[in-house]
């Protein structure tokens, strides 16, 4: 069989369960991760015969996904701000409107810090690391980082570990219920991507989601806004002067947040951020003076 015939068949099969944009690109995504190919290769190679054992697991892959497995579980890694991350199911696959996180606090070190400064930076829940270890792999040429990461879950930071070496970043993990394992430690920057979402929501949220990706990185309790209650009051302690934190938010949260962190006495300046599609995605604000 060749690949354009094998490519056409599994964009066949899904489109029995899936939409054909989602249809298609599934089955691009895993001809080219299962193959090894780009689509220049795609072009140069559509016609030939394609090696039967991988033709057979190409096949195979496809009907992963035709039960709504994610693409880039079935593969094991994902892109994410054009560097590569292992996936699997203790961690959250890497979302394009987290790149809005990334690019905010990249923006914000280049405005605040000059060059060859030292940066301490801590990431929270951090899941595959790919926050963490994009910053590092974006200013590291620039600034003296200083990288930690804490999570819950020891399979999560086994595979923000695998994920740090493989792009030549290097941060400290650290196993901890939010900010309680760094007690005493000052950050420069904090960020978190926490779960969000509100836990009626999560049962509503697609199969894809809902039955492969673990909740405890997507069940933000009952509006949704547990962790920020918990951590918001608790970050002053562990920011320097001016220190600024950076949360992912989901679209309906930003008013909410916001008076959390205005609420808190501990933060001003406060910024909300929106993603490529318009919807609200990051909230940022910025330790208060302590004489102040
Ligand atoms: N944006 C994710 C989703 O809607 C949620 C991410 C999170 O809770 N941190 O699936």
């Amino acid at each position: 069989m060749t690949l354009k015939h094998l490519f056409r068949e599994g964009e066949k099969s899904l489109l029995e369960v899936f939409e054909p944009e989602e249809a298609k690109s599934s089955a691009w995504f895993l001809l080219a991760g299962c193959f090894a190919i780009d689509s220049k290769d795609y072009l140069l190679l559509a016609d030939q015969e394609a090696d039967p054992e991988k033709a057979a697991a190409y096949q195979a892959m496809i009907r992963r996904r035709i039960e709504h497995e994610p693409t880039a579980y079935i593969l094991g890694e994902w892109e994410f701000m054009g560097l590569p991350f292992y996936v699997g199911p203790s961690v959250l696959i890497p979302r394009p409107d987290t790149e809005t996180l990334v690019e905010e606090v990249l923006r914000y070190v280049k405005n605040h810090f000059q060059k060859k400064s030292k940066i301490r930076i801590l990431d929270i829940c951090t899941g595959s690391g790919c926050i963490i270890i994009s910053l590092g792999h974006y200013l590291s040429e620039d600034y003296e980082l200083d990288l930690y990461a804490g999570d819950l879950s020891p399979e999560a930071l086994e595979t923000a570990g695998r994920n740090a070496d493989r792009n030549h970043v290097d941060v400290r993990f650290v196993l901890s219920d939010l900010l309680q394992e760094f007690e005493s430690d000052r950050f420069d920057i904090i960020v978190c991507n926490p779960p969000y979402v509100a836990s009626k929501t999560v049962e509503g949220l697609e199969p894809d989601v809902k039955d492969y990706e673990p909740h405890l990185a997507l069940d933000g309790g009952r509006a949704g806004l547990d962790i920020y209650q918990r951590l918001i009051p608790e970050l002053k302690e562990y920011l320097t002067d001016e220190g600024r934190v950076f949360f992912e938010i989901g679209d309906e949260q930003a008013k909410d947040v916001r008076k959390l962190m205005a609420e808190s006495s501990v933060f001003d300046s406060i910024k909300v951020v929106k993603d490529l599609s318009g919807h609200n995605r990051v909230i940022s604000g910025k330790r208060k003076q302590q004489n102040v």
